[in-house]
């Protein structure tokens, strides 16, 4: 599949399959320059959290940036909090509440701060023929590569945007499957974009903080990108929301 080129250097599939949807638009933010996993906090759940879990009904509505109010501080600006790996009950249920949420937004990736729990789970659908959804926690771009390309990202966190932003064409992840697989993955094209975009979601940057341009309503922006579809860098690219 030209524009994805995806190595898998090893992958434990999460044990739920879910076919989503590739909506017209989504998109993601990239190239941070990695995370510091020493000012990582690991805590035990808190006993708000657990009980958090255990009484969401999913799907929840997604955290909604405030284009307007950028210096209120919520959960999107947080850094999410590490997991205890024995917790292994709430893991399982907050992967859950994540699958559903994401199946019923029609976007390609999710982070656990999105759905205002900041901890650090993804979810990210491969861009592959199986469109398959995987669960990682805690994790960690290990490598950027230093090419670059742009894309247009959106984000479920701030609808009816989205905007240019230049992103490592790859990147080797490293995280840890729900049932405690440690995973080295190496991906490249929109899935190393969408890694990059929920990464950062889970130390509190936006790909508004990274755009190379305006942030444009999603009209707009589909205007503009109809009439650069001969430039090359974006040429095979898809607009994804994450
Ligand atoms: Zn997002």
């Amino acid at each position: 599949m030209k524009g994805v080129d995806v190595k898998m250097i090893k992958l434990q599939l999460s044990r739920r399959n879910f076919i989503s949807i590739s909506l017209a638009g989504l998109f993601l933010p990239a190239c941070s320059s990695g995370l510091q996993r020493g000012n990582q906090q690991t805590l035990s759940l808190l006993e708000s959290e657990k009980s958090w879990l255990l009484k969401a009904k999913p799907p929840l509505d997604i955290v909604q940036y405030k284009l307007e109010n950028p210096d209120l501080k919520g959960v999107l600006r947080q850094k999410a909090k590490s997991f205890v790996p024995a917790q292994d009950k709430y893991i399982s249920r907050l992967e859950k509440i994540m699958r559903i949420t994401l199946n019923h937004s029609g976007g390609v990736g999710l982070a656990a701060p999105q759905i205002g729990f900041s901890r650090q789970m993804i979810l990210v659908e491969k861009q592959n023929k199986t469109k398959e959804i995987i669960c990682c926690l805690d994790p960690e771009i290990i490598h950027f590569s230093k090419e670059k390309v742009d894309g247009y990202e959106g984000c479920l966190s701030i609808k009816g945007y989205g905007g240019k932003v230049a992103r490592s064409k790859r990147v080797e992840v490293k995280y840890n499957t729900p049932e405690g697989n440690a995973i080295h993955y190496k991906t490249s094209g929109w899935e190393a974009r969408i890694f990059q975009h929920e990464i950062d979601h889970l130390n509190g940057i936006l790909y508004i903080d990274r755009l190379k341009g305006k942030l444009l309503p999603l009209e707009e922006l589909r205007k503009i990108r109809a009439k650069e579809t001969a430039a090359a860098e974006i040429k095979h690219q898809r607009l994804m929301l994450v």
